[in-house]
């Protein structure tokens, strides 16, 4: 079977740096938030154009954080696509407040600028719910249409998240998805396209206080310098607890790993996108969509995915030649069990609920190489349905 994420590749291109990162970590000793961990985050910082990074536990937390920090709870409303992994929606009602479901685009899969003003639209005209925030997600790797959204949230008071688990790298007109974002999170899950050997995420912003609060909320609500300006502690304080918070820390280990890892990421960007500009060129013909990728975007290709018409012939097709593929997502979260009963925009998701039965993923990593690149799309020219 060709690999549908090929990360021992990257392993074996990377020469050992990994390993022997991980053996300094451990014999280092500080395994939890060690010095490897602030290092990281400075990398972060700087890879991201963000003024703060800081490392959290995985990339549901790092949603959960800036809705801690602004408070978010009953009675308010967090619109978000249902196009989309669980965890951007499963993050609101941990808080008590509502996910609210906003169809997308029918080009680029990301939350419909339209849609997401309709349905604050409807939220307001009902009352029973409060606007607050918008989280916007880099579906497969692409930047949501920020200019567009941002636009939409100021009008509204509201505050934005970019949810760049998926998408961490992208950019559009070469700026990071942050300069529109109050916060941009991401995951290090190993099969996103920045990921460790486990699970890591971290939260990015030039907010010097909601970076505070986010600090002291992923360590247990640990006071932090805003909580000690008019106050005196003796000891240490992550011992003064200022608010409920989480244990949210990145690993040393992990955060080695992800040292070595991001030094290559911009490279491996470019990789991807060569790799998906010969995906374009060879199944264009032969499906009924290849990925839209507006001027001005930049994708970092967590997936590679196309739209068929016979969507699950095509992959029991490639299946019995060792091709691997994969849906996301096959059911939409305004349909699933857990999520159903939340708001939806007005106008409902139709959208989404084409898509959910046509998109389907191919191979994708940054060390694809032409030749199985070949064989992946001469297989999907010849499957007839
Ligand atoms: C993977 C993912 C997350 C969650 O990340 P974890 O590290 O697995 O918690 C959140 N949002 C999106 C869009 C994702 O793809």
């Amino acid at each position: 079977m060709i690999p549908f994420i090929d990360l021992q590749a990257q392993r074996l291109r990377l020469g050992g740096k990994i390993e022997a990162a991980v053996a300094e970590a451990v014999v280092g000793g500080a395994w939890v938030m060690g010095p490897q961990v602030r290092q990281f985050e400075t990398d972060l910082a700087a890879f991201g154009q963000a003024k703060h990074a800081l490392g959290c536990a995985n990339g549901t937390d790092a949603l959960a954080l800036p809705l801690m920090a602004w408070g978010i709870g009953r009675g308010d409303a967090v619109f978000v696509p249902s196009f989309t992994f669980a965890a951007t929606a499963e993050v609101v009602p941990w808080f008590d407040a509502e996910p609210v479901f906003v169809d997308v685009d029918e080009k680029t899969y990301n939350m419909s600028p339209a849609a997401l003003e309709a349905a604050i639209d409807g939220v307001k005209a009902e009352g029973r719910l409060v606007p607050r925030v918008v989280i916007a997600v880099d579906l497969f790797g692409q930047p949501a249409d920020y200019p567009a959204i941002k636009a939409i949230c100021d009008k509204h008071g509201l505050k934005l998240i970019s949810d760049s688990a998926q998408g961490f790298g992208c950019t559009v007109d070469g700026a990071h998805p942050l300069k529109w974002a109050d916060v941009t999170t991401t995951s290090f899950f190993p099969a996103k396209p920045l990921g460790c050997y486990g699970d890591g995420g971290a939260v990015l912003t030039d907010d010097d206080e909601l970076a505070q609060l986010m600090d002291s909320i992923r360590v247990h609500g640990k006071a932090v310098a805003v909580d000690l300006k008019d106050r005196t502690f003796d000891h240490d304080p992550k011992y003064l607890n200022m608010r409920i918070g989480l244990n949210s820390r990145l690993d040393t280990i992990q955060a080695a790993v992800l040292i070595e890892k991001l030094k290559v990421f911009g490279q491996e960007i470019e990789w991807r996108n060569a790799a998906a500009a010969r995906y374009n060129e060879g199944l264009r013909p032969h499906v009924s969509a290849v990925p839209d990728v507006p001027a001005g975007n930049v994708s970092n290709w967590a997936q590679y995915t196309i739209e068929h018409p016979d969507r699950d012939g095509l992959a029991a097709h490639l299946r019995a030649q060792d091709i691997p593929t994969a849906v996301y997502y096959p059911i939409p979260l305004h349909l699933q069990p857990a999520y159903e009963h939340y708001p939806r925009g007005a106008g409902g998701l139709p959208v989404t609920e084409r898509l959910k039965d046509v998109v389907i993923s191919l191979p994708m990593h940054a060390d694809l190489d032409e030749a199985t690149q070949h064989r992946i799309v001469t297989a999907v020219a010849a499957y007839k349905g």
